[in-house]
């Protein structure tokens, strides 16, 4: 097993696990592809972007469904599981709630409800700790021992009737937020400008992060609620089409949603090659119609918008049904976890709770990454819990992890970086000006803003030098100042 991490925290330079940065196309690694046309389209069809790395895919567990975690006896639910204003509390220390209940609601435009994923009573509403390191406003919620799976508070609602506008609001009383990491608010990204027309929704299952299976598992047991969800974003925005993009070791995702496409080609799903990072939003819709978002624009600009299969997947279950997003799909993974695979878990689970019921006893030196170990967080505190945003838990031994590659060395000027960056930047420079602070010319002269820390440059580093942590600091010493 290989793996490097470049996580907040500075863990990426783990290269005792990782994998040999030439090990081309390894991702197929566990994955069973369907021997179907599927299949016989990839080999003459591999859309792509240029440059980005191939690593090992560790995707274990393909075969095994979604299962529940059982209920915790505690949730934590922070007010600020999302981009924008925090949610503002609708109950009391002291009140029972059921599941399913509105227990905060959005506080404005950029912001979102919260609704209570199980039964119980609220035991207090304090600052608690998050994956990032700072305290925030949670409600504690005590869940009681009789809570059921049963969704005891909804509002169904005929979702076909409802105009744009209705929808963008229906989408918003559902709390849902971007569930690939980003945790932009749903309802604000389908809500798009008049100036704007969208002519294209794209549905990012690329899922291109190591270990993730979270949203693979989604298309090949959910293809009807991706499709009701697609539908949903597709009238919302107006769009005339959507394309549902997919690696090709995906393959028999792909398959499963074939049988769920309408008939008149409005919705089509596509393979496109495996490769990270080919879920970033630019890399994919350069892979699916050959066009880059220029540097400063957003997809909408190009008439495009980009939603995640997960996201789409819980919008079409959740919507007709008037119920709020209470759970997710979260990939538990690593040497750490005695119960690996893909779980349904109770939003504000701790990962103290998570560990007691599917940890490994014998992993007592534990680094936990908390999202992909490419762009995720390196977490510490086991009172952290998940949110919304939450779409892998992996955990690693730290005895596994090399001291020596956790050294950096010198820049031997090889170009590497260069040759995986899929912006078309030049880290060497921006890594090299980055260490002498030059935090204006590296956003003036080398287009630090175009940066969004996929972390392949800091990957094929054979110096180690931990180059998209010194980008983060850089962008947050600059946004300080100004907006980039
Ligand atoms: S410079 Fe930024 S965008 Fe380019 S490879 Fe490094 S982290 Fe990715
Ligand atoms: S990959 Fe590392 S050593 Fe090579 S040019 Fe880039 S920063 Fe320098």
């Amino acid at each position: 097993m290989s793996l490097t991490f470049h996580s907040e925290a500075g863990l990426a330079k783990d290269s005792s696990l990782l994998p040999a940065p030439s090990a081309q196309l390894s991702l197929t690694e566990g994955v069973r592809p369907f021997p179907g046309l599927a299949s016989l389209f990839s080999l003459w069809h591999r859309a792509s972007f240029a440059r980005g790395i191939h690593p090992d895919a560790h995707k274990d567990k393909l075969s095994d469904p979604i299962r529940h975690m059982p209920f915790p006896s505690k949730l934590v639910l922070p007010l600020a599981q999302h981009i924008g204003k925090p949610s503002l509390p609708l109950v009391t220390v002291g009140e029972e709630v059921m599941r399913g209940q509105p227990i905060a609601s959005a506080d404005g435009a950029m912001s979102v409800p919260i609704h209570a994923p199980a039964d119980g009573v609220v035991e207090a509403i304090t600052l608690m700790p998050t994956a990032r390191g700072t305290w925030t406003e949670s409600i504690v919620l005590r869940v009681y021992e009789a809570s059921t799976q049963e969704v005891r508070w909804s509002n169904p609602q005929d979702v076909e009737s409802l105009g744009p506008q209705q929808l963008i609001a229906a989408v918003q009383d559902c709390g849902m937020v971007g569930l690939g990491g980003a945790t932009f608010p749903s309802h604000a990204k389908l809500n798009v400008p008049e100036q704007h027309p969208i002519h294209t929704l794209i549905v990012n299952g690329c899922e291109c992060e190591p270990y993730l299976t979270c949203d693979y598992k989604l298309m090949r047991e959910r293809p009807q609620d991706l499709i009701a969800g697609t539908r949903i974003a597709m009238r919302a925005v107006g769009a005339a089409r959507a394309i549902i993009g997919v690696e090709d070791n995906k393959l028999d995702a792909l398959e499963a949603l074939r049988p769920h496409l309408p008939a008149d080609g409005s919705i089509t799903a596509r393979a496109v090659a495996t490769k990270y990072p080919q879920g970033a939003e630019k890399m994919l819709i350069k892979s699916l119609l050959g066009v880059d978002v220029p540097a400063g624009g957003l997809p909408m600009h190009l008439g495009i918008v980009v939603n995640n299969v997960g996201t789409l997947a819980l919008l079409g279950r959740l919507m007709p049904a008037g119920q709020g997003l209470i759970e997710r799909v979260v990939t538990l993974a690593g040497p750490g976890i005695k119960k690996p695979g893909d779980y349904w878990i109770p939003l504000g689970t701790t990962l103290r709770s998570v560990l007691e019921w599917a940890g490994e006893p014998s992993c007592t030196d534990r680094e936990i990454i908390l999202g992909g170990p490419m762009m995720g967080q390196a977490v510490t505190s086991l009172d952290v819990p998940v949110t919304k945003g939450t779409s892998g838990i992996l955990v690693f031994d730290k005895r596994m992890l090399d001291p020596i590659t956790r050294n950096s060395w010198a820049c031997i000027h090889c170009g590497e970086c260069v040759n995986a960056c899929p912006m078309g930047l030049n880290p060497t420079q921006l890594g090299m000006l980055a260490a002498k602070r030059e935090y204006d010319e590296m956003s003036d002269q080398f287009h630090l803003g175009d940066c969004f820390e996929c972390g392949c440059c800091t990957y094929v580093c054979p110096s180690h030098i931990p180059l998209v942590q010194q980008f983060k600091a850089a962008k947050a010493f600059l946004r300080e100042r100004k907006p980039l």
